[in-house]
């Protein structure tokens, strides 16, 4: 608790010296309900055809994407947005945003979630698997985050990336992170959105990080926000870390690049159902969850926080 001060004193005085301050109801009043409600319902609706290359709906998730980076501000980092590959024969692609120019010689912080989900399957009754949940939702947080920081100036290299085929053993983002290996990017963190359509059932407006103890991030994210970060032991027995797109970027790069979600396998029915529907979701919650991070994130960047891998214990 006094730690958590401290810091807080450390920001507040810290803020007096950037062109910038956030304000959290501010934000709140930038990112709204309706908007996010809007977005998640446009990325799960039945049209999107569960967002897969076999579908063919990720072609039409991915339009939407690259419209709404268009219209918002946000840069392409790569032509038309398109980080490209070839997965079971059918071409995918990651779509990648930067917020500002781009300085080679900065460092580079990334955002992701996975745009994509399974498709279409034959079976009996509904046969489109929106992945509303999983993760129109984390989508539509990249989205807005996105959207919000692209209203400000920055110190740091901020890109954005919805992946393709993470569906199909986390693809996109494995062919993005030796790609930007390549590029000699100098990515400091990762922050990865999964699955936050949900209330956590320790309370509202919370998240957990998977490798939590792999790094400062969860303790530098709960000095801005306090308890938004939480730790979940399933994660851990799970094995979270490794099973979302943030692990190819730790793979890669050695950095911290974690997943924040809200599904704690108490909380959610239609993991990888065709019931994992939008009007399921607590989107008034979710909001929450991605403002917070907003907020969060704005005053990480603000601050120029150091993100650093912990000692192995
Ligand atoms: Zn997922």
């Amino acid at each position: 608790m006094k730690k958590t001060l401290l810091l807080l004193i450390g920001l507040s005085v810290q803020s007096c010296n950037a062109q910038t301050s956030f304000d959290l109801a501010e934000i709140r009043n930038e990112i709204t309900t309706e908007e996010t409600r809007a977005i998640l319902f446009t990325l799960a609706h039945d049209d999107m055809k569960g967002r897969d290359t076999n579908s063919g709906g990720f072609y039409q998730a991915a339009a939407f994407v690259t419209n709404y980076f268009e219209t918002h501000g946000i840069q392409p980092f790569y032509p038309a947005y398109r980080d490209s590959l070839v997965t079971d024969s059918l071409t995918a692609y990651n779509l990648v945003g930067r917020i500002g120019d781009y300085d080679p010689n900065r460092k580079t912080i990334l955002l992701g979630a996975h745009l994509d989900h399974i498709g279409i399957k034959d079976v009996e009754g509904d046969q489109i698997f929106n992945g509303a949940n999983d993760n129109a939702t984390g989508s539509t947080a990249v989205l807005q985050i996105s959207r919000y920081l692209a209203q400000h100036q920055w110190k740091q290299n901020i890109v954005v990336a919805l992946f393709a085929d993470e569906e199909k053993g986390l693809k996109g983002a494995y062919h993005l992170a030796e790609r930007m290996k390549n590029e000699k990017v100098e990515l400091a963190y990762m922050v990865n959105f999964e699955m936050i359509g949900s209330t956590l059932t320790t309370g509202e407006n919370q998240v957990y990080i998977t490798g939590y103890k792999l790094s400062n991030m969860a303790n530098e994210m709960n000095a801005i926000s306090e308890n938004f970060i939480q730790f979940l032991p399933q994660a851990k027995e799970y094995n979270l870390f490794k099973r979302s797109d943030n692990y190819a970027f730790y793979q890669a790069f050695d950095v911290p690049a974690q997943t924040l979600s809200s599904f704690d396998f108490k909380n959610y029915d239609f993991y990888h159902k065709a019931g994992d529907e939008a009007e399921k979701l607590d989107v008034e919650n979710m909001n929450q969850i991605i403002g917070t991070a907003a907020f969060t994130l704005a005053n990480l960047l603000k601050n120029d926080s150091a993100i650093e891998m912990n000692l192995p214990e």
